[in-house]
């Protein structure tokens, strides 16, 4: 089962549409004083059970503002 390492989300790029937030909020949280979101204080525990919505947040994001590294255990050795 893959788990997502890290997540990077662009401030210079980020336009602050919120779109990631909607799919993952246990993750991101929008609620930020500029308006870029922001990981959740100890969201890591949903960085494996929630890989498919990260996904999802960087795909939606129209600036390709998030980045996320994953790790697949097929490649874990
Ligand atoms: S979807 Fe992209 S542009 Fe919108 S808030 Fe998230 S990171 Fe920023």
């Amino acid at each position: 089962m893959a788990r997502v390492l890290s997540i990077y989300i662009d401030p210079n790029t980020c336009t602050c549409s919120q779109a990631c937030v909607v799919e993952c909020p246990e993750v991101l949280d929008g609620d930020t004083q500029d308006g870029v979101p922001r990981i959740r204080e100890g969201a890591e525990e949903y960085f494996e059970s929630h890989v498919e919505q990260l996904k999802m947040a960087a795909y939606v994001c129209p600036v390709e503002a998030v980045a996320l590294q994953i790790e697949d255990e097929v490649t874990k050795f």
